[in-house]
């Protein structure tokens, strides 16, 4: 049982011995009365003659009685006033226990807790009338990020505000409840024959609109949006038991709320079965990820990095890939973003370095090794040591690593981020800026960052001769490489003609489809040797008496 619950009993039962001493109270006053008016009446007469014209009291004892009873039904009288004041008191405590306990604090709607009931309660209601529920599940969007920049007032103004404004929304025939954080929930009944879809779908709508506009909180404006998701109860098993309805119908909001966040927030969602199925094998490649991080399924594969003017290989960047037993080669797009959002990245991360390392160690020293860092890494302030750590582990100079950063990675905490690129540089790794163009923000981190190069996105490099933007953007790019004394690096280039475009626009470094797909580090290995770019292993000397003594 709950404390709350427990407390709750326990004020009960203390009321029921209240009530108890109400009627004590009360027997006492009638008792002294009964007594008052059956000895009184002939006492009384004596009394008052012997206190008004001085006549003997024959009578001492029952005047004493008299006396005793007037006192009894006094303090008998004080003690059910005092009681029943108490007890009022305990009655308007206990209520607003039990309101606290329904309520939630901050925005005055019910919690969780009484919402659960409001959902049995309303699932019943309409099973007898033959109506139907909707539930729509509310979550700001960008409510944390405003409570950390203006402060937590601010945050709960924006609650208040956006609970204020769902619950204008709503009719009389709906709940509105906070289920915690920025989370809230409404549940709306229609009438049997109504068309539930499409007004739950115009009032989430409406809910989604009212919370999008700007919120005054004093000293600020704040703009969040909510992503909705909605259910309707003639999905959801159990309807006619109403067993477990309620917690099936929250389940498909939540899941239609987690669809309107993924197609990109301030949405609503409907429930669809099909995003049942998508959350079990969401499920099930996350079990992978984790059982393929410890049965070491993750390997890397290597692209060629070539030097366009003389066609040499100049190094190779490292392409994960997972190798599943039950799923096949699976490629980075597919797995890196469930491993950084499962938290796993930094660790599967290690483990390819550790690896390709090692591989490394086996090419021509000449040769260098790219690796791609997700923005989860960035964030670890021990990040450069604990590269600097693998490199020394496996006694690789730092200068034939080349890290490559995308512009995710420089979205957040910028200074951290610049710190760490500078002692990584400051140790002899290289940095590249790495699908250079993306986004509008790419000038600006050039400006500010230290990179020894850039590599182009390929989707300008596969516009080339075809598109007088790309040509434009290609060309501009690499001369301001030259200004700010930058190499470049062109990715993806996928034909010959390609090729022949990027020569004539400058001295890059190329990779992509035409030389071939990237290669497990086996098949790598095998080109290497054909181009004789492995490293060369000393023979070993034996240890003669006379070369140990020099
Ligand atoms: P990226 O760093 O831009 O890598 C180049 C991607 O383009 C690779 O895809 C590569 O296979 C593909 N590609 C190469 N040449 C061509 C071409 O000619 N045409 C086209 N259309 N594509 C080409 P992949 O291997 O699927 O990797 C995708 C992304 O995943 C990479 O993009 C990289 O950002 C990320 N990634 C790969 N491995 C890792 C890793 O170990 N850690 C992290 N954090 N990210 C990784
Ligand atoms: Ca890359
Ligand atoms: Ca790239």
């Amino acid at each position: 049982m709950s404390r709350q619950a427990f407390q709750l009993r326990k004020n009960s039962g203390s009321a029921l011995s209240r009530t108890e001493r109400d009627i004590a109270a009360i027997g006492v006053i009638f008792a002294a009365l009964a007594l008052f008016v059956g000895t009184g009446s002939s006492v009384f007469i004596h009394l008052t003659r012997h206190l008004l014209f001085g006549e003997a009291n024959d009578d001492t004892i029952l005047t004493t009685a008299l006396l005793l009873n007037i006192a009894l039904i006094v303090f008998g009288w004080r003690r059910y006033v005092d009681l029943s004041r108490e007890v009022a008191a305990r009655r308007e405590a206990e209520t607003a226990a039990l309101r606290l306990a329904d309520t939630d604090p901050l925005t005055g709607l019910e919690n969780r807790r009484s919402f659960d009931v409001t959902l049995t309660r309303m699932a019943q209601a309409t099973t007898h009338d033959g109506g139907s529920l909707a539930l729509i599940l509310i979550d700001l969007d960008q409510f944390k990020t405003a409570n950390d920049a203006h402060g937590h007032k601010t945050g709960d103004t924006v609650l208040i505000e956006a609970a204020r404004r769902a619950k204008v929304m709503l009719g009389v025939d709906a709940a509105l409840a906070r289920l915690g954080g920025d989370e809230f929930a409404a549940l709306v009944r229609f009438a049997p024959g109504a068309d539930a879809r499409g007004q739950a779908e115009r009032i989430a709508t409406r809910i989604g609109a009212a919370i999008a506009l700007p919120i005054d909180c004093d000293d600020t404006i704040v703009t969040v949006t909510a992503s909705i998701g909605i259910a309707c109860d003639r999905i959801a098993p159990d309807r006619a038991s109403c067993d477990g309805f309620g917690e099936a119908l929250m389940h498909q909001a939540d899941l239609a709320m987690y669809q309107a966040k993924k197609a990109g927030r301030n949405r609503h969602c409907w429930f669809d079965p099909e995003m049942e199925t998508e959350i079990l094998e969401r499920s099930r490649l996350e079990q992978g990820i984790r059982h393929g991080l410890r049965n070491g399924e993750f390997r890397p594969h290597y692209e060629k990095q070539v030097n366009l003017a003389t066609g040499a290989i100049t190094g190779l960047e490292m392409l994960a890939r997972w190798h599943s037993p039950d799923l096949g080669v699976i490629g980075p797009d597919v797995f890196v973003p469930i491993a950084e959002e499962i938290g796993v990245m930094p660790e599967l991360s290690e483990a390819l370095i550790r690896q390709a390392l090692i591989d490394a160690g086996e090419w021509a020293p000449h040769l260098t090794l790219a690796i791609n860092i997700s923005p989860v890494q960035l964030r670890d302030p021990w990040f450069a040591q604990r590269l600097l750590k693998l490199l020394i582990e496996a006694r690789m100079p730092p200068h034939r690593i080349d890290v490559e950063v995308t512009e995710q990675c420089l979205t957040e905490n910028l200074t951290l981020v610049r710190s760490l690129i500078t002692s990584l540089r400051n140790q002899g790794v290289r940095i590249s800026l790495d699908d250079f163009g993306h986004s509008e923000s790419s000038m600006a981190h050039l400006r500010t960052l230290p990179f020894d190069r850039i590599k182009i996105d390929r989707n300008f490099i596969a516009g080339l001769g075809q598109s007088a933007d790309s040509t434009a953007m290609v060309e501009a790019i690499s001369a301001m490489g030259r200004g700010m004394d930058l190499a470049i690096t062109a990715e993806g280039i996928e034909s010959v003609e390609i090729l022949d475009e990027l020569r004539k626009l400058g001295a890059f470094r190329g990779q992509g489809y035409v030389y071939g797909q990237p290669l497990s580090a086996d098949d790598l290995r095998t080109e290497l040797v054909e181009l004789n770019l492995l490293a060369v292993v000393p023979t070993p000397v034996p240890l003669t008496g006379d070369r140990h003594r020099a």
